[in-house]
């Protein structure tokens, strides 16, 4: 019997009466078979559903991980009342489930995205905020962080303006860059390199508190994402169902 905390990421039917729940927790994503789902009772029931936060108490058959019982720490009920918080949350669950290997675990990917959901809940921060935040962070944790020390040509550390590259993870600032090098595509502020700077590197404590202007957060934004779709080479469903959702408003 193993008992841990862990938030669930994603599930999946199996057959009428089973279901498969993958679990983050500090010690990576484990997938656990939930049985009699129909039949188990409530307390277990609404701690095991998606994106609750519970202490699990596991049987470990062999290869096999069956959930015994399970004691709800924060369900976040309110994640559930808006379509575009489900849409966001699933979309930081899924490059979790992405990237989050045994051999790529870090007990900091739970806080960042247990953290990031009780913003996300309590409405503490605007949407491209907290995806940017995530986006940035996440990336930085899995070891694929972008290099914001300083320009890549002279060593400034505080140009006025910056000419970033996502292929090339590095910036240059307005003396250094040539028109030429068609991989700067983002050009940004010293507010926006300072945004990136603190999301980056700020600790755990300081991460959420820090607010950026309309305009940086633009900038931010499609920065963040792109750098991170780049970097994962990979296409998420669920970031395009909540842009799609985006796009209704
Ligand atoms: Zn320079």
């Amino acid at each position: 019997m193993r008992i841990i905390n862990g938030i669930v990421i994603r599930q999946r039917d199996v057959g009428d009466n089973d279901k498969y729940a993958d679990i983050l927790t500090p010690e990576g994503v484990i997938e656990v078979l939930i049985k009699g789902v129909k039949k188990i009772n409530s307390k277990t029931g609404s701690s095991s559903q998606l994106f609750a936060y519970s202490k699990f108490c596991i049987n470990e058959k062999g290869e096999r991980n069956i959930l015994n019982s399970a004691e709800p720490i924060h369900i976040f009920y309110d994640l559930r009342n808006s379509l575009k918080k489900i849409a966001l949350a699933s979309y930081f669950a899924d490059i979790i489930k992405y990237c989050v290997t045994d051999e790529r675990r870090n007990s900091e990917v739970m806080r960042l995205f247990l953290n990031t959901l009780h913003f996300l809940e309590k409405d503490l921060r605007t949407y491209d905020f907290l995806k940017s935040l995530f986006e940035l962070r996440f990336i930085s944790e899995i070891g694929m962080m972008p290099y914001i020390i300083a320009c890549a040509g002279c060593g400034s550390f505080e140009p006025d303006k910056v000419y970033f590259s996502i292929k090339n993870s590095n910036f240059y600032c307005s003396d250094c860059f040539m028109h030429s090098q068609n991989d700067y595509i983002i050009e940004g502020s010293l507010s926006f390199l300072r945004a990136v700077r603190h999301i980056v590197l700020s600790d755990f404590e300081r991460l959420f508190n820090f607010r950026v202007s309309d305009n940086v957060q633009k900038t931010l934004s499609y920065f963040s994402e792109k750098y991170i779709i780049h970097h994962l080479e990979h296409k998420f469903n669920t970031l395009d169902f909540y842009k799609s959702i985006e796009d209704m408003e």
